[in-house]
């Protein structure tokens, strides 16, 4: 290991990478350390007897400006959901999509929307609202929690519980809807130019190929920084001196050493299903999220992942992942399988459990007020990338890894 480096990056997420992608592009000298032993942070996938499993069920938008910058789509193979979801209310089961980017299901959707009209024609002006809003005018505008903003539009009553709630726990990670407007509005936009998805080999090729990009003598794996002193990074291998840092761990690494604000960090938990063919039957093998609008058992939302990615099982399997936030990433099997037979309305008993990952810090909460993109200097020598520092997604991180460099670069004089 090099004892001397101009520039260190501690973590290998994808906002180091990111970072260490524009100091290439720049012809900047860096090392990257991280601690575990593969490339990705919290983006990463195992292969279970032939089953891709992502740690913790997660979709990539192709909308992400940095990763249309970044990111070779053609080589992911990118495999759509359909842009929709399907609602699970009592007996009957409701699928709103996208009428405009789904041929299938939307002559549903008059029928299948709940809510009462006045709550429907807010919904229609929230969209209209924010189809013409620029995308700064989101960042600079008051911010409020997501549940008050939509409130305050008309989106209430059993369309938001039914529909609202359901779908943005799953991507908040938090069922309060107190995540801040400003990010409500982020994701929206997003939803709405491009169409969620799984790169066919598992979501570690995002990291995998930017990874690629980089020498591979220039990340250190399985290296710990156990605490920076100076210009100087402590491993357990001894000390490496450096001109310029950049922390890219995981939040509450960031947060304690470099003494930023604390920020609440949200869980979830992940169980993955070999199931039956019969859970397709429900929807005609469209890769729909199912989503519970009666609450009833533990699951936030599941997923037949093999409707959209069939590579993600050996030949001719099913593969099904069923997630639950905070305070149910704990349930037992036995209910995490009697809520999946309520959701897709078929019977679950011989579906075999493949694995189950608990993800106690997913994501970094986002309260209001929030600032959208955060510093990423904390003195002249000393800079901080991740989610935490943008938005809590992959677009945050790949952005804030980015922004990093160039205040670096700045630094260097350069
Ligand atoms: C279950 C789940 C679902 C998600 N779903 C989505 C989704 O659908 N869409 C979306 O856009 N985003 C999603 N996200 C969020 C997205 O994955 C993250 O925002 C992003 O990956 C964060 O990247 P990062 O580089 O900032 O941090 P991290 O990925 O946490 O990377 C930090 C790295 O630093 C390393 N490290 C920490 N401490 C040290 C140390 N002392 N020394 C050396 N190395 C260290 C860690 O090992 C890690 O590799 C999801 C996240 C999770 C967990």
């Amino acid at each position: 290991m090099k004892q001397k480096v101009e520039v260190a990056i501690i973590g290998a997420g994808l906002a180091g990478l990111a970072c260490a992608l524009e100091l290439q592009k720049n012809k900047i000298d860096f090392q990257i350390f991280e601690a575990s032993d593969g490339v990705g942070g919290r983006v990463r996938s195992d292969i279970v007897d032939g089953f891709i499993l992502d740690r913790g069920f997660q979709l990539y938008n192709p909308s992400y400006t940095e990763g249309q910058r970044l990111l070779d789509y053609q080589a992911l193979d990118l495999k759509p959901f359909t842009p929709g979801v399907a609602i699970r209310d009592g007996k009957s089961l409701r699928i709103v999509v996208d009428p405009f980017r789904s041929k299938d299901f939307r002559y549903r959707l008059l029928k299948d929307l709940p809510g009462s009209i006045f709550s429907q024609l807010g919904l229609l002006s929230y969209f209209l609202k924010y189809l013409i809003t620029a995308d700064a005018q989101i960042s600079v505008s008051a911010d409020i929690s997501a549940q008050q903003s939509l409130t305050k539009s008309g989106i209430k009553g059993s369309l938001l519980e039914k529909l609202f709630r359901p779908f943005l726990q799953g991507v908040f990670l938090e069922s309060e809807l107190n995540t801040s407007r400003k990010f409500l509005d982020t994701v929206l936009k997003t939803f709405l130019r491009g169409i969620p998805s799984l790169p066919a080999q598992g979501m570690q090729q995002i990291s995998n190929q930017l990874a690629a990009k980089i020498p591979s003598e220039n990340i250190s794996l399985n290296t710990k920084v156990l605490r920076i002193e100076g210009n100087k990074l402590i491993t357990p291998d001894g000390e490496i001196e450096t001109k310029k840092i950049v922390v890219a761990t995981d939040p509450s690494t960031a947060i304690s050493w470099l003494n930023l604000e604390v920020k609440e960090m949200h869980s979830v938990s992940t169980w993955y299903f070999k199931a039956d063919q019969k859970v397709n039957s429900i929807v005609r093998s469209k890769p729909l999220l199912f989503v519970d609008g009666k609450k009833s058992g533990p699951l936030t939302n599941a997923v037949v992942l093999t409707n959209a990615a069939p590579s993600y099982a050996p030949t001719g399997q099913v593969l099904v992942a069923a997630s639950a936030i905070s305070p149910n990433e704990h349930a037992e099997l036995i209910e995490v399988k009697k809520h999946l037979a309520v959701l897709f309305g078929v019977p679950t008993d011989d579906w075999e459990l493949i694995k189950k990952y608990e993800i106690k810090e997913a994501l970094p909460a986002m309260t209001p007020p929030y600032s959208l993109i955060d510093s990423n200097q904390i003195n002249s020598d000393l800079f901080v990338a991740g989610d935490h520092r943008a938005t809590s997604s992959i677009q945050g991180a790949l952005i804030s890894g980015t922004n990093a460099a160039t205040l670096v670069k700045v630094s260097l004089g350069l």
